[in-house]
Order: structure tokens, then C-alpha cells, then sequence
């Protein structure tokens, strides 16, 4: 009996994974089908420089505007994107996308340079044509480099420090800015800002969700801001929902603001609009 009840649950559990592993495959059918048809946009989320209180860029985050479900946010299709074989056809549509936007923040604001950040993938990154796919591409649309920032998260560039360091080096010489992402929250080293050439690091909203409240929050925040100054980068918080918050982290000298107290991300009509009126 039992030995029986065993076989049903394992056949069970085997119909579940079967399902499981078929509904991720229709879903990766349903993204390669989407890139043809062009159902991803970016959104971009203002980014506000601390010292002036005004916008001076944007992070681009992608969205799939899905015909049957709707606008698609990344934790619903990024993983399968990234684990299937679409992943760098995806991360070239994303960075040409950008820059295709790009020129339309450009020809519309016309008094400000304005730096996009764009999320770089660890298979994007390590990718063997990652750099000469970017320097085409910015040639393609003639862009100045120095208005896009790279952004890479600290704890993926690590799996491989010496191959890292020299796509960081590269990109640098094309003229791109590079920003290390989630800066302290893996295992983080000191010696990763000696080794790495980059522009900026970026504190983890994770930081700054409980920094008014817990102290060691705030410690891990002020440690961050004052690293960056020691080793002259910039720093950037995300997640800011709060006025106390912005008030804070512009106190202990955090220099540029990102978060839902400043606005959501927005499609490029709305934010050329927050940008006209703020
Ligand atoms: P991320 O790089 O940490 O981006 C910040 C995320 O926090 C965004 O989620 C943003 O909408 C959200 N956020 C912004 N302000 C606040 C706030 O005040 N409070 C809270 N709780 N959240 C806030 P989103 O757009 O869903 O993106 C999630 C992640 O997906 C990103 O995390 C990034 O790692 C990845 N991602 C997004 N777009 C792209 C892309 O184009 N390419 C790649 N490779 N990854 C992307
Ligand atoms: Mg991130
Ligand atoms: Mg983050």
C-alpha cells in the first residue's frame, strides 16, 4: 500500500515537472516570437543628482508589452530569457533599443546631456562578441558613449576576475561609463575597485529599504558612500520611496537618487514629460 502510494505521488511529481518544464518551453517559444514582433520596450526611471535636485538621467528597464497578458514586468519572463538560447539576440535588441531612445531624448531635450543606465546580463557580459556588438551598434546610431552607463552586477563580473578586467578595460577605452550594481550585498572586495576601471557604484535598494530604522543598514550605506568618495567614484542609491530617506542619504553624501519617491519607470513620452516639469 504504501509502496503504491509512493509510485502515484512520483508519477504525480513527474506530471508536475513535465508541465513545469513545458510551460517554461512555450514561454521561451513566446519570447523569441515576441522579439520578432517587437513587444519589448524600456522604460526609464529618473535618476536625480543630490547636490541640484534635477533629473540628470535615466535607468532603462525593459518591459514586455504582451498582447494577451499585458505590460510584463522582468520577474516574469528575465530568468527564462537568460536561461534560453534568445539571450544574446535579447541583449542586443535591449541596447539598441536604448540608443534608438536615446536619440529621441536627445532631440527633445536639448539643454541637458542626459546618461542612460542600461542593465548588463553576467551571458551578455562574458558573451566573446559582448564589446564589438556595442561598439557597431553606437556607430550604427552615432552616439556620444559618454551618455551610457554599463551597468554590471559586482557579484557575476567576480566568476571570472581577469577576463572581467579586461572587458572593463575595453569598454572604458569606447568610452562608456561603467557602474558596479548591488555594491556590497555578495561577497564584495575591496580589491575589486583597484582591479576593475570603473565610473560609479550603485547601493541596493536591500540598504535602503530599512536605513532610518536600522543602524546597521545605514552603516552598510554610509561605508558604501564613503568608499566611492575614497576611491573618487560616484554613488548612487536606488529604491528611494521616501522623503526622509532622500533627505538622509543627501546628508551622509550620496550624490545621485533613483526611486519611486521620485517617480516609477516611465514610457519615454512620460518621462521626456517629468523631465519638462521638474
Ligand atoms: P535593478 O537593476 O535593481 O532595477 C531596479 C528595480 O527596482 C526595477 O525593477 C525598478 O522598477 C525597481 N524600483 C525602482 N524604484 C523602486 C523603489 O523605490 N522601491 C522598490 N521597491 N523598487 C523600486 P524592475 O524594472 O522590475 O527590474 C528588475 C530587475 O530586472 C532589475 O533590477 C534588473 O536586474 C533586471 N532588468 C531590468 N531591465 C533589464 C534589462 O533591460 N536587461 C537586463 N539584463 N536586466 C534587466
Ligand atoms: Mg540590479
Ligand atoms: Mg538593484
Amino acid at each position: 500500500e504504501v509502496k503504491k502510494e509512493k509510485r502515484d505521488g512520483f508519477k504525480i511529481y513527474r506530471k508536475l515537472m513535465s508541465n513545469r518544464a513545458a510551460t517554461r518551453l512555450l514561454m521561451q517559444a513566446d519570447i523569441k516570437r515576441a522579439l520578432k514582433e517587437k513587444e519589448f520596450v524600456m522604460h526609464y526611471q529618473p535618476v536625480v543628482d543630490f547636490h541640484n535636485n534635477s533629473v540628470v538621467g535615466a535607468e532603462a528597464l525593459v518591459r514586455w508589452y504582451n498582447t494577451k497578458k499585458g505590460i510584463l514586468e522582468p520577474k516574469d519572463f528575465l530568468e527564462l530569457v537568460l536561461s534560453g538560447d534568445m539571450e544574446k539576440e535579447f541583449g542586443c535588441m535591449v541596447f539598441s533599443k536604448v540608443l534608438e531612445d536615446l536619440k529621441i531624448l536627445n532631440k527633445n531635450i536639448l539643454d541637458k546631456k542626459l546618461t542612460i543606465s542600461i542593465n548588463i546580463s553576467k551571458e551578455q557580459f562574458f558573451n566573446p562578441s559582448f564589446c564589438s556588438d556595442l561598439e557597431d551598434t553606437s556607430k550604427k546610431y552615432n552616439i556620444d558613449r559618454s551618455q551610457i552607463e554599463l551597468k554590471i552586477v559586482e557579484s557575476q563580473v567576480m566568476q571570472n576576475i581577469s577576463v572581467a578586467k579586461d572587458i572593463i578595460k575595453k569598454l572604458h577605452l569606447m568610452g562608456f561609463k561603467i557602474v558596479l550594481d548591488d555594491f556590497g550585498v555578495e561577497y564584495s572586495s575591496l580589491n575589486h575597485l583597484k582591479l576593475f576601471e570603473v565610473d560609479k557604484l550603485k547601493i541596493d535598494k536591500s540598504f535602503i529599504k530599512n536605513m532610518i530604522k536600522d543602524k546597521n543598514d545605514l552603516n552598510i550605506t554610509k561605508s558604501i558612500i564613503n568608499t566611492a568618495k575614497l576611491f573618487n567614484l560616484k554613488v548612487q542609491a536606488e529604491g528611494i520611496e521616501t522623503k526622509e530617506q532622500y533627505l538622509k542619504l543627501r546628508d551622509i553624501g550620496c550624490d545621485y537618487s533613483q526611486g519611486f519617491y521620485h517617480s516609477n519607470p516611465l514610457p519615454i513620452d512620460d518621462f521626456i514629460n517629468y523631465f519638462n516639469k521638474t
